[in-house]
């Protein structure tokens, strides 16, 4: 067991381009907004963050375009003390963005994925040294499914502990859940997973998010339980994102799966406190504090 746990991330970089409204507007129609903001996103560089935050060794694998989103975002990553060796800057293509419309219970996204597209299996065997020096490694579906399969099959043969948070979800492959350690969908993703697997063959790989409430997992086929922390939510946008980067940082470092999921549950609990997604992500010494 390392003390400080590496982590590698093979996931998406996006900037998150935000514009608060009153009212979407209707077909057709033009209407001015409110306030228009940008923030550093991504479903990858959320939880390598996440996970950098909570004193974890953390490299990123990844792409972006070469251009001020690219540059910013960069930047960010670096400032953050993550290793980003394995982010690639690639030419003839945008940075990945999200167009994000919030309004009163009512948000509308577009991701167009850009440079994460670029994440090909080549990518990854380029940069084969930083996942095989992980103590564990982590993905999300915000890259080509290829990848997502190659890598895991990677770190399989290689015997390093990996994690897929299957989201936005699109269906797993058998040879993805037969070579993959944890799943970790939220309540929606697993009503979707039912849809088209056997959740029974993949059971004690599964680890539930269910928002304020906690999470469930599976021990010798036994549903257990590790209850939410109860806090005041100002925005629950990375909350998953927290989760699973700290869910990585604790397992990574040896942690039990129950000792991991109450740290991540505390950690998520701690961002939902803030707004933004890499806004209210908290440092280790805050969660122990909060644990406490
Ligand atoms: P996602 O953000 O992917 O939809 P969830 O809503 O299940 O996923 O949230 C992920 C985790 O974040 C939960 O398991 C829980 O630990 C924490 N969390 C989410 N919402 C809240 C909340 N309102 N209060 C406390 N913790 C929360």
């Amino acid at each position: 067991m390392s003390m400080t746990a590496t982590v590698t991330v093979v996931g998406s970089i996006n900037m998150d381009l935000t514009v608060s409204t009153k009212k979407i507007p209707e077909k057709g129609e033009t209407i001015l907004g409110e306030e228009f903001a940008t923030y550093p996103g991504g479903k990858g560089a959320n939880q390598a963050v996440a996970a950098a935050r909570l004193g974890a060794k953390v490299n990123m694998i990844g792409s972006l375009g070469n251009d001020e989103f690219g540059s910013s975002l960069l930047t960010t990553l670096n400032d953050e003390g993550i290793n980003t060796e394995g982010v690639t800057l690639v030419n003839d293509v945008a940075t990945g963005i999200a167009t994000i419309l919030v309004s009163d219970n009512d948000n509308r996204i577009i991701v167009a994925p850009g440079a994460n597209k670029k994440v090909s299996p080549v990518v990854v065997e380029k940069y084969k040294h930083l996942i095989i020096q992980s103590d564990i490694v982590l993905l999300q579906l915000e890259i080509p499914m290829e990848t997502v399969i190659f890598t895991v099959k990677l770190c399989k043969e290689h015997q390093i502990p990996v994690i897929v948070n299957p989201a936005p979800y699109q269906s797993l492959s058998q040879e993805l859940i037969e070579n993959v350690s944890f799943l970790t969908p939220n309540e929606l993703e697993v009503e979707e997973m039912q849809q088209d697997t056997l959740l029974d063959s993949l059971k004690d790989k599964l680890i539930i998010t269910k928002g304020e409430k906690g999470v469930g997992y599976y021990q010798e086929d036994k549903e257990q339980f590790v209850p939410g922390f109860a806090v005041e939510v100002q925005d629950t946008t990375g909350a998953g994102d927290t989760f699973n980067g700290a869910l990585a940082v604790q397992l990574g470092s040896g942690e039990t799966i129950e000792e991991a999921i109450r740290f991540a549950n505390a950690s998520a609990a701690l961002s939902v406190m803030k707004f933004g997604a890499q806004g209210g992500m908290p440092t280790r010494q805050q969660v122990m504090e909060f644990m406490q």
